[in-house]
């Protein structure tokens, strides 16, 4: 891949190469990024729609999945016609169409104990856009492994949390939450919710890339869709956490 922009490019991304301290060199830094989105369900959906539109040079895409008829409500990438097909799959598909200058990578696998650190390593973000704790906790602790930053969305009905975690500078998932949450097999939810939180996990990915704007690093943030209200809550570092604390041996 040719590290300059093409007169496309300049033309495709003008609006946002328009933003002060983005410029082309916000672009270049999305054009040699490489971004894992953990899910491709509701959150994945809306995550990897916008970070496909604003050219975020690699993208790949894990989720073991295919589409089901109950997903349509919410993950607005698969489509009626792709009912059966893998969930990775049908979003590649979509993205290659949005924008062929992007690698999409659909990676059709379970993240497992032995398999999650190969298949992060290397990135520069890794979103979360899961939808459950065991998996979650599993690649927190691979990010931190990787000291790869991860940005966290969790959802339910129309409710939603998120964070940022630079491993060793930030609380980790396992400071905010040293108990596992029980897990639900089916939980409500609208659709507009991991819409609206998976638009701000590409928002906080963008930014850190591109070095612009203060992200959510050491902050809880908590969105109530019922209310329409945003809650802004300070996390710290956890010394004694089984995966990011200085006393944890
Ligand atoms: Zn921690």
């Amino acid at each position: 891949m040719e590290f300059k922009l093409s007169e496309e490019e300049k033309e495709r991304y003008d609006r946002q190469m328009m933003i002060p301290n983005f410029g082309e060199e916000g672009q270049l830094k999305l054009k040699k990024s490489k971004v894992t989105v953990v899910g491709a369900g509701g959150l994945g959906c809306s995550v990897t729609l916008y970070l496909a539109a604003a050219g975020v040079g690699t993208l790949t895409i894990i989720d073991p999945e295919r589409v089901e008829l109950s997903n349509l409500n919410r993950q607005v990438l698969h489509w009626t016609e792709d009912i059966g097909e893998l969930k990775a799959v049908s979003v590649a598909r979509k993205l290659e169409k949005l924008n062929p200058a992007v690698e999409v990578k659909a990676v059709p696998e379970r993240l497992t104990m032995e398999n999650v650190r190969g298949l992060i390593g290397g990135s520069d973000v890794v979103v979360d856009c899961l939808d459950n704790w065991h998996t979650r906790f599993l690649l927190n602790e691979a990010c931190v492994a990787e000291r790869i930053p991860m940005v966290h969305a969790g959802i339910r009905g129309l409710y939603g949390q998120m964070t940022t975690i630079i491993p060793y500078q930030t609380p980790c998932l396992r400071c905010i939450l040293p108990e596992t949450p029980p897990e639900e097999e089916r939980f409500p939810v609208l659709g507009t919710t991991p819409g609206v939180l998976g638009v701000l996990e590409a928002f906080e990915a963008l930014k850190l890339i591109v070095g612009i704007g203060v992200s959510l690093a050491g902050k809880l943030l908590v969105f109530d869709g019922e209310a329409m209200s945003f809650q802004e809550i300070r996390v710290e570092r956890n010394e004694s956490c089984s995966v990011c604390g200085e006393k944890r041996f």
